[in-house]
């Protein structure tokens, strides 16, 4: 029998007590348990039953927390009731509970098989849910697990990252990862903020065993932080230039690093 479910959600364990949950095989979630409680790292698309899919690894109170607004980290938000978003990034949580925007989504996932039960309608008209807005320092202890929350705006104004005390892990989500990070897009920030959030992660380098971005591949290594922050650097103070592109996310200047890069908008680098 197909499980329809499980292709949009895949499930890897990364070590005990730490799932890997692909969505729609394009965005991972990550949840993380502890002796008392539990955190999911983002919510997706929701439109695989991730609650469920939760529910079947741990049974114990859940957190979840938005890496930031943008609709593959968010959507999924309607299925959760204990939801933390950073402040900054409120807006563009909103922006993806409008039905207008969230039709306008469904249409790219028109081509693939929906989960049995699922109904788009209402996930079209999915209500906004009540959730808590943080800014500044936040932790969460999970019991014998601590996660500490750390500000990385670039991205967007309110994107975050996570480290995972035990297994010294960072989740990088959108800010690091082997493709390209999109600075460019509507609403990100001029790239010296972004240089101010890479140097945050890069101090941690070393104690950071590896890197797990929400999309593309997993794990990287640490050192990515230093290649990003020489990278953005150089870019920085005019010592390298990106290449104008054009992408189906906007247009601007793309460079690599060695092991990751940056989509950015050259007149708009402070
Ligand atoms: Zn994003
Ligand atoms: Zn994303």
């Amino acid at each position: 029998m197909v499980d329809s479910v499980s292709a949009w959600l895949k499930v890897s364990e990364l070590s005990k007590d730490t799932w890997r949950i692909e969505d729609a095989g394009m965005v991972s979630q990550y949840l993380l348990a502890g002796k008392e409680k539990a955190l999911l790292i983002d919510a997706g698309w929701g439109i695989g039953d991730l609650h469920a899919r939760v529910a079947s690894l741990t049974s114990l109170p859940l957190t979840v927390i938005n890496t930031h607004g943008h609709p593959d980290h968010t959507c999924g938000n309607y299925r959760f009731e204990n939801v933390r978003i950073h402040q900054a990034d409120v807006p563009l949580l909103k922006k993806n509970f409008s039905p207008k925007v969230r039709h306008d989504i469904m249409q790219r996932f028109k081509d693939q098989p929906l989960p049995e039960g699922f109904s788009e309608d209402a996930w079209v008209h999915a209500p906004l849910k009540r959730f808590a807005p943080f800014s500044g320092e936040l932790s969460f202890d999970l019991g014998g697990r601590v996660v500490d929350v750390i500000e990385t705006p670039g991205h967007t104004p309110g994107s975050v990252s996570l480290y995972d005390r035990k297994e010294k892990w960072l989740f990088t989500a959108d800010n690091i990862m082997e493709g390209n990070t999109l600075l460019n897009l509507e609403g990100s920030m001029p790239l010296s903020i972004f240089m101010n959030s890479v140097n945050k992660l890069a101090a941690m380098e070393n104690k950071v065993e590896a890197l797990y971005p929400a999309h593309g591949r997993v794990a990287l290594k640490p050192s990515t932080l230093s290649d990003m922050q020489k990278g953005v650097k150089k870019v920085l103070d005019g010592k390298l230039i990106g290449k104008p592109e054009k992408t189906s996310r906007g247009s601007g200047a793309v460079i690599r690093f060695d092991s990751c890069g940056i989509v950015y908008n050259d007149e708009r680098r402070y």
